[in-house]
């Protein structure tokens, strides 16, 4: 039995491979004019135009338990805290320290604070310093912006976009040339912690053992007479389950 599997793929373990193709498998696929009618539906997409990461080919996940799981991977590309502020504004080669200094304000607890004199310790208004990153962000012109603007997410170590949409969930990718394969739909797999790739060895190692003792039994050229007849019944029905699994495996 034959497993379908991404063929260009530098995976060395076949049950992973196959695993994930069988996770793709299950997603129905959308076009940008489809994914664009979904968004006009949904009355939380208000951006008139929706950016759309590259190409034609989004994938819609159909299967209720994928979706959950995907989601909880989910998170959001705007920065929300001065943590992801900074990764951002290094991301885009903007010196960080120097847009924090900008962004400083009184703590209002220290001594010089407290005489009312200018702030010896000044803290880091958060608020504004995101706020402020995402302004420089979108001055950028970059295309994240806008993906990230229109409510585009990203699922955690995948490099895969994701979007809610009129109650369902896209996904996209921004990116073309390489194997999607090994860069997405893999690393996705394996993020998403399921255990298909261990069943498919287990059963592959059933199918191994089932064409060896049909290969035993055959070579007995049906001298089983001595063979209790409840083992030989049960060799001859595991021969039969053998050669009815398709046999394009070698
Ligand atoms: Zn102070």
């Amino acid at each position: 039995m034959t497993r379908p599997m991404f063929s260009f793929s530098n995976e060395t373990d076949p049950h992973i491979n196959a695993a994930a193709y069988r996770l793709v498998e299950q997603m129905a696929h959308l076009d940008a004019e489809a994914l664009k009618g979904k968004a006009a539906a949904d009355p939380d997409i208000e951006d008139e135009c929706l950016a759309l990461p590259m190409w034609n080919t989004y994938w819609l996940v159909s299967d209720s338990c994928d979706k959950r799981a995907i989601e909880r991977l989910c998170c959001s590309m705007m920065p929300e805290d001065e943590d992801e502020a900074d990764a951002l504004l290094a991301n885009i080669g903007i010196d960080v320290e120097e847009i924090k200094r900008d962004h400083l304000s009184d703590c209002y607890e220290c001594r010089t604070c407290q005489d009312g004199d200018a702030c010896s310790e000044p803290e880091l208004d958060e608020e504004a310093y995101v706020q402020a990153v995402i302004e420089m962000w979108d001055e950028c012109n970059s295309d994240d912006y806008w993906l990230a603007r229109s409510g585009w997410q990203v699922v955690a170590g995948t490099g895969i976009l994701a979007l809610e949409v009129d109650g369902d969930l896209v996904l996209g990718i921004d990116g073309a040339g390489y194997s999607f394969a090994d860069s997405h739909w893999i690393p996705l797999y394996k993020e998403l912690g399921y255990g298909w790739h261990k069943r498919y060895a287990r059963e592959a190692r059933i199918g191994e053992a089932a064409r060896d003792v049909a290969a035993v039994f055959s070579n007995l050229n049906g001298k089983t007479a001595d063979l209790p007849p409840k083992l030989r019944a049960a060799l001859q029905e595991l021969q039969a389950a053998y050669a009815s699994l398709d046999s394009g495996r070698d």
